[in-house]
C-alpha cells in the first residue's frame, strides 16, 4: 500500500519500520504476509466491498464471452504467469491443467524429459531447492507427496548432521548459516 502523500509516519509506524530492517531473521509469519502482499488481491477492502454488491451488467457479460479472454485480452501475458518462485504456462488440452488451463513450468519440463505426462499424484522435487532452476538434473519426479515428504525429512536430518559437524552454525542474530570458515574455504576451493 502506498503511503498517502503529505501524511507523516507516526512514531509507532516509524519504530516498526526500523525494527523490520534490523536483523536478518524473517519469521514464517512475516514471510507469509509478504507472500500474500506479493501475490494476493491488489484491491483494498473498501473496493472489494463495493464490487461485492454490484451485479454484472449484461453488456459486460457478453463482452467477456466475445473474446476478452485468452490472446484477445489486453492483459494477455503470453500465457505465462508467476506463482511464487515458478512460472505457470497456459497449456490448452493438457490433462492436468488447473481450472484456468495453466500447468507449472517445471512439471512441463519434467514431462518433456520423461516423454510422458506426469500423473496427478507425482510431485516434482527441486534437488537444489531452487524453483527457478529448470535444468533436468535439478528436477526429480517423486511417486507421490508422501515420498516427496520423506526426501524433505532426509534433507532436514542431514542439515542437523551438518550443525553437529559445525558446518552449519546457529546464532540468535542470524539464525542458521554456513560457518564462515567453511564458506571461505569453498570460495577459494580449499
Ligand atoms: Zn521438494
Amino acid at each position: 500500500m502506498a503511503w498517502p502523500k503529505g501524511v507523516p509516519f507516526s512514531d509507532a509506524h516509524r519504530a516498526k519500520l526500523s525494527a523490520s530492517k534490523k536483523g536478518n531473521i524473517v519469521t514464517a509469519e512475516h514471510r507469509e504476509k509478504l507472500r500474500i502482499a506479493n501475490t494476493g488481491n491488489k484491491h483494498s477492502a473498501e473496493v472489494l466491498d463495493r464490487m461485492k454488491g454490484r451485479p454484472w451488467q449484461q453488456e459486460s457479460l457478453s463482452k467477456l464471452s466475445a473474446g476478452m479472454t485468452g490472446e484477445k485480452n489486453h492483459r494477455w501475458r503470453g500465457g505465462r504467469k508467476h506463482k511464487r518462485d515458478h512460472m505457470l504456462i497456459k497449456s490448452p488440452g493438457h490433462p492436468n491443467a488447473d481450472a484456468n488451463g495453466y500447468v507449472c513450468e517445471y512439471r512441463l519440463v519434467a514431462e518433456k524429459t520423461l516423454g510422458r505426462y506426469l500423473t496427478r499424484e507425482e510431485v516434482v522435487h527441486h534437488i537444489n531447492g531452487d524453483e527457478t532452476d529448470l535444468t533436468p538434473e535439478n528436477l526429480l519426479v517423486m511417486e507421490n507427496q508422501q515420498a516427496h515428504a520423506r526426501l524433505h525429512s532426509q534433507l532436514q536430518q542431514v542439515s542437523y548432521d551438518l550443525v553437529k559437524l559445525g558446518i552449519i552454525v546457529f546464532d540468535e542474530e542470524n539464525g542458521y548459516q554456513v560457518a564462515a570458515v567453511i564458506a571461505a574455504r569453498i570460495a577459494r576451493r580449499f
